[in-house]
């Protein structure tokens, strides 16, 4: 109904007819629009590229969620830096975003400041690879396959960033990021400095099922990771990669867009066998959909909303909780809720 002007002039687009009450929302809209006009000018101040009220669908795998209230691009290390000193500056809270592979965002999005890691600089140094943590996995596994270098086959096909994949410990066909880290550079907020940079070795990393130190305390921001691969035999190391893509085309729902697994699997059963055996293979709420290729997806057949994939999670963790008495855990990260 409000158009702000440079100036800050009232663009109305309605006609005479206004209520009292018309009125006084449009003075808190423009109030509220002016201050939020000021702070980003002074926040463009600090950082100059940042941007305010962007989508974050676009930037999910999911094609899900509400705008970010503010948004930045950090091409460098020294960029993401400056973006947690001035959200800490500024009081405002700060998510850190790698390809958004494994994060639903609600629709209202995200009432803070969202750092969008494309800090993506990897070198390989037979056998070790140093990579920045915005560099995209598969980026790593297509080098080392070139290179001959054996340690990331199980990885082909998982979307993502190295940072997000050591956060959450990304795995599959029985291997996992944590095997093959040596050390993480990482960024940690704390109370007295802004920032201060440490390196943690693997043991420090506490990895373990979907789990690491960096999920445990945000405080830790992954800045860069050094991998130990090893010299292998190129014909093996891609017949394994085109096997582990086949399966995952074979059984995934790659069609259509998701966040991957969305239950964590309990200790006995995979979590889409007993979401199957509850009965909500292809149950569908909205335009969201518990895959009915794979019951641990819950796909967007087209313009779902966040409130619809939450609905289906709630619904698949009562079902299997009545049925089995297990606790179904998201493995799926949730930001905006
Ligand atoms: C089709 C499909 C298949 C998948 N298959 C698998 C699979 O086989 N195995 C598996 O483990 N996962 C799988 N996933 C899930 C997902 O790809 C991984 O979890 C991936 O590692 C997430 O990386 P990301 O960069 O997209 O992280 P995001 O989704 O952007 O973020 C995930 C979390 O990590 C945090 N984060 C991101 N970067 C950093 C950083 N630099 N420092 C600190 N925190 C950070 C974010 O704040 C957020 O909390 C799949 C997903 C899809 C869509």
């Amino acid at each position: 109904m409000i158009a702000l002007t440079k100036d800050f002039e009232l663009e109305s687009t309605a006609g005479a007819h206004c209520s009292r009450s018309d009125l006084e929302q449009w003075r808190s809209d423009l109030h509220y629009d002016k201050s939020k006009y000021k702070m980003i000018k002074e926040i463009q101040k600090e950082l100059p590229r940042i941007k305010s009220n962007i989508s974050l669908a676009k930037y999910t795998t999911f094609k899900i969620g509400g705008p970010a209230q503010y948004f930045f691009i950090a091409k460098e290390k020294k960029d993401v830096i400056e973006a947690i000193k001035m959200a800490k500056k500024n009081g405002l809270p700060f998510f850190v975003l790698g390809e958004g592979s494994n994060l639903l965002v609600s629709d209202k999005g995200f009432n803070g400041l969202v750092i969008k890691f494309q800090v993506s600089n990897f070198k390989f140094q037979d056998p070790e690879v140093v990579a920045e943590a915005g560099t995209i996995l598969e980026e790593l596994v297509k080098g080392s396959m070139k290179r001959g270098l054996t340690g990331l086959e199980w990885a082909a096909g998982i979307p993502g960033t190295v940072g997000g994949a050591i956060r959450g410990n990304a795995a599959a066909f029985g291997n996992s990021i944590g095997d093959v880290i040596k050390e993480v550079e990482v960024a940690e907020i704390t109370r007295v400095q802004p920032v201060r940079i440490r390196i943690f070795k693997n043991k420090d990393c506490k990895f373990s099922y979907r789990d690491s130190i960096f999920k445990k305390n945000p405080n830790l921001i992954i800045l860069a990771v050094e991998l130990q691969i090893e010299k292998g035999d190129k014909k093996k190391i891609k017949k394994e990669i085109t096997k582990n893509l086949d399966y995952r085309k074979k059984n995934h729902p790659l069609n259509f867009p998701s966040a991957g697994s969305v239950f964590k699997n309990p200790p006995q059963f995979s979590a889409g066998f007993l979401i199957e055996k509850c009965g909500l293979k292809g149950k569908t709420i909205g335009q969201a959909q518990i895959s009915k290729k794979h019951s641990n997806f819950i796909v967007n057949l087209g313009g779902a909303k966040a409130k619809d994939v939450k609905k289906l999670i709630n619904l698949a963790k009562k079902k299997v909780k009545e049925k089995f008495g297990v606790e179904l855990e998201e493995e799926l990260e949730q930001l905006g809720f």
